[in-house]
């Protein structure tokens, strides 16, 4: 099964430094959802990872993250998208749990659930801790230069990411890379 992870918050829609807590604050990045249409269409099965520390910290419980998502499916199903799951950690970052990025465990559920060997799945993300998440579990680590990481466009990654870590524009500059329509952009 073709397969590719992404992370929630800066790589599909807009993060915040006040976390995102309702489906209101829920905004797509432009062109995000369609990327994921775009993905499915030529075949992959879209699964998300993300850290959702507003639980730990008491922001948000988890009938707030599911209207999140519901929203988040709804509008993403509108332009033909689907995601076959939400894996999330709900702990803070001093619960010293296994699943919170740049900790390896959700990619490792992802691979227990489906079945399936995690090396050289692609994940994408915004931030230094999804590329180590993605190293440390074998995928291959593809940053979105959007959310955290939209100050880097332009430059050159910053040595303390991963060797080898891909750079994109945004979600469909790496759905481009992927499907093989651009070569690797020059940044
Ligand atoms: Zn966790």
């Amino acid at each position: 099964m073709k397969l590719v992870i992404l992370d929630r918050d800066g790589t599909i829609n807009y993060t915040s430094d006040e976390y995102i807590k309702s489906p209101e604050e829920w905004r797509a990045l432009p062109g995000a959802l369609e990327a994921i249409s775009r993905l499915n269409h030529a075949g992959y099965h879209v699964v998300i990872a993300t850290n959702q520390s507003g639980l730990g910290r008491g922001l948000m419980d988890v009938a707030a993250m599911n209207a999140i998502h519901k929203r988040m499916l709804k509008q993403l199903a509108a332009v033909g998208g689907r995601v076959d799951a939400i894996f999330y950690c709900p702990h803070a970052p001093t619960d010293g749990c296994n699943c919170r990025k740049p900790m390896p465990g959700l990619l490792e559920q992802i691979a227990e659930r489906f079945g399936l060997e995690i090396q050289g799945v692609p994940f994408v993300g915004d931030t230094l801790n999804d590329m180590m998440a993605a190293e440390t579990a074998g995928c291959i680590p593809h940053l979105v230069l959007t959310g955290k990481s939209e100050a880097l466009r332009g430059q050159a990654l910053p040595s303390v990411f991963p060797a080898g870590t891909h750079m994109h524009f945004d979600l469909n500059a790496f759905v481009d890379v992927l499907l093989k329509k651009s070569v690797e952009p020059a940044l």
